[in-house]
């Protein structure tokens, strides 16, 4: 995308199509947010991991930051709802508010590439495959998810040994599955595809 130099006013108000295109805040906003942390695994953004959806010009001229939880009642979202205003605050991008979209649902398929890969240097094995046709499809076609039930056991973030056994379902948080690797020994946190 390339950046507007159209001298538009950064808190214009009244059209309701405003686009990051035509909005410089809408532009800093997502440079922002881009930089905030998953309070849960620092080491990846809640961009990144696919939960910062849309920042977007309310009619009343707000910013409006569109959220959606990795699954529902995920206890992290009020922090991350904290964390975005913080920097959207000590950006002086304000007036905003945060809202949580649960439709359609989260996806490990939205977690990025670079994610993946920063998730297994951080110790976690990043979801395998994905979860196929669905992730982007409308929210009533995706009130029955399947989840696949054939999937290769997660490869060892570490040693990289695909030798690998599950020990519990929910790891150090319910998205996850703690797993650990036959060869190295080590015990590790495998982000379930889901
Ligand atoms: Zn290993």
């Amino acid at each position: 995308m390339t950046t507007s130099t159209a001298a538009q006013p950064a808190y214009s108000t009244g059209t309701a199509a405003t686009t990051a295109a035509t909005d410089p805040a809408l532009t800093r906003a997502w440079s922002v947010l881009e930089a905030v942390p998953d309070p849960e695994i620092p080491v990846v953004s809640i961009r990144e991991l696919g939960i910062l959806r849309d920042v977007r010009r309310a009619a009343d001229g707000a910013l409006e930051v569109v959220i959606t939880p990795t699954y529902s009642g995920c206890p992290a979202m009020s922090q991350i709802a904290e964390d975005i205003g913080r920097a959207l605050e000590a950006a002086q991008l304000t007036p905003y508010r945060v809202a949580t979209v649960l439709a359609p649902a989260w996806t490990t398929d939205w977690i990025t590439a670079a994610a993946r890969e920063k998730l297994r240097v951080y110790g976690i094995a990043p979801p395998t495959g994905t979860c196929g046709a669905g992730a982007h499809a409308a929210p009533q076609e995706k009130v029955l998810r399947f989840v696949p039930r054939a999937l290769p056991a997660p490869s060892c973030p570490r040693c990289g040994s695909a030798h690998t056994e599950r020990l519990a379902q929910f790891g150090s948080t319910a998205c996850k599955a703690l797993y650990r690797c036959l060869d190295c020994r080590e015990p590790f946190d495998y982000f379930k595809p889901y």
